[in-house]
């Protein structure tokens, strides 16, 4: 058993850490207070070759393990988590496109996506329907040229904002059978977007409700086979499981890393603060549980990677566990950080905000105590 990184992953990771902190960090709060991010970092991440990174390299992606993948967003996270959860998002569409898209449909969004001159969002989520994302209603007639979408996506990240939209929309029956997956450019006819989501954290991400009025979508667009669309939206989720985690692991290093060179400046009854052994005691627990959390991510990566039986298991396992141990650890720096924690200007207070929603989305964390319990219950 080797718990080293490769070589090639250390640099992978290398890279996004250097470039994070050179092109995002020093923004973030500024993209925050926009609320949204300049579309011209996307290219400059896809130079890394981040805008396709488990892309296959014979179809001009990254070709990237996913325990590589994970090492891309966490580096990115420690600069900021709500861009780095981003481009985890738009990964999580170009592979589908890879996986599924017909050599038209590749031909003609594969570039663009891996070059990031165009974004692309997740469709799934709709009002009525979170968790139980199979029960969706956004129904797709066929038309002569294609679908005609009539319904509303909500919480989607990037609604409005991103140049494409992954949809899952139902062309059949009810259930997982009756969905299939399409691709709907900005602008087709139809297509509308809510206001603006005022969030609690991820807020630089600008997030709507996507809405299709008999938006007319072409029948190339359909993503592989009608019928399919659930299995594909699916797929993708224990990946992008370990992303979120990745992006909650980065963040809490990264504010754990502050926290300890603060606590050496700060000054309390005539010593630094970093004197106390009841601070020292919660340093200590707060780098025991960042280590597990770090060793359980990149556990399931491994598995993940190597095709386990039990990769779903461990993917959502680690996906509760690094993003409960990531929002405690923040939470704590913000503590040992006193008053100025709760400070804007000392960025650990937007960590908290952002770092709350990975315990909702990508499957909530009772979902994962679900897939948890079920694979035991199978296993009995
Ligand atoms: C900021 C943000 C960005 C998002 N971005 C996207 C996006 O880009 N694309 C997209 O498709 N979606 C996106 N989502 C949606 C997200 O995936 C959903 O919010 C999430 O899946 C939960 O669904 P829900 O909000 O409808 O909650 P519900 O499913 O209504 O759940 C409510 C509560 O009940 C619990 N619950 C539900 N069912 C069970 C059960 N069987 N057993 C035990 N507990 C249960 C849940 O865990 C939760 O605590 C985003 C959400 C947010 C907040």
């Amino acid at each position: 058993m080797d718990f080293a990184l490769s070589e090639e992953a250390q640099a992978v990771f290398d890279m996004a850490r250097d470039f994070g902190q050179a092109e995002i960090a020093p923004h973030a709060q500024a993209w925050e207070r926009a609320g949204t991010i300049p579309k011209e970092l996307w290219p400059k991440l896809a130079a890394l070759g981040f805008g396709g990174l488990y892309v296959s390299e014979e179809k001009g992606g990254s070709g990237l393990s996913r325990l590589e993948a994970t090492l891309v967003f966490e580096a990115l996270a420690q600069a900021c988590p709500s861009v780095s959860a981003f481009l985890s998002i738009h990964n999580m569409c170009a592979k589908m496109i890879e996986l599924y898209g017909s050599d038209d449909l590749q031909a003609r969004y594969l570039p663009a996506a891996l070059s990031m001159e165009k974004f692309f969002s997740y469709c799934l989520t709709e009002p009525g329907s979170g968790s139980d994302a199979a029960a969706l209603k956004t129904r797709a007639e066929r038309t002569n040229e294609g679908y005609a979408l009539t319904g509303s996506k909500a919480f989607i990240s990037g609604g409005g904002y991103s140049d494409a939209y992954v949809v899952m929309c139902r062309t059949g029956g009810d259930g997982p059978k009756g969905i299939s997956a399409v691709i709907v450019d900005d602008g087709a006819p139809g297509l509308s977007f809510g206001g603006l989501e005022d969030k609690m954290g991820w807020r630089s991400q600008p997030t709507r409700q996507v809405q299709f009025d008999a938006c007319a979508v072409p029948a190339a667009n359909l993503l592989g086979e009608e019928g399919q669309g659930f299995r594909y939206a699916m797929a993708g989720l224990d990946g992008g499981r370990l992303n979120i985690a990745a992006c909650s692991l980065g963040a809490a290093e990264a504010a754990l890393a502050a926290t300890l060179s603060y606590m050496g400046e700060r000054q309390a009854f005539g010593r630094s603060i970093d004197q106390f052994q009841a601070l020292q005691f919660r340093l200590a627990d707060m780098e025991i549980e960042l280590e597990a959390a770090r060793v359980m991510l990149r556990q399931a990566a491994w598995k993940l990677d190597t095709g386990a039986p039990d990769a779903t298991k461990h993917c959502a396992m680690a996906k509760k566990f690094v993003t409960e141990a990531g929002s405690r650890i923040v939470d704590q720096c913000l503590q040992l950080h006193g008053g100025y924690g709760y400070l804007a200007d000392y960025g650990i207070e937007k960590l908290v905000r952002d770092l709350r929603v990975h315990q909702i989305l990508e499957g909530t964390n009772e979902i994962m105590r679900m897939i948890v319990a079920r694979h035991m219950l199978a296993a009995r």
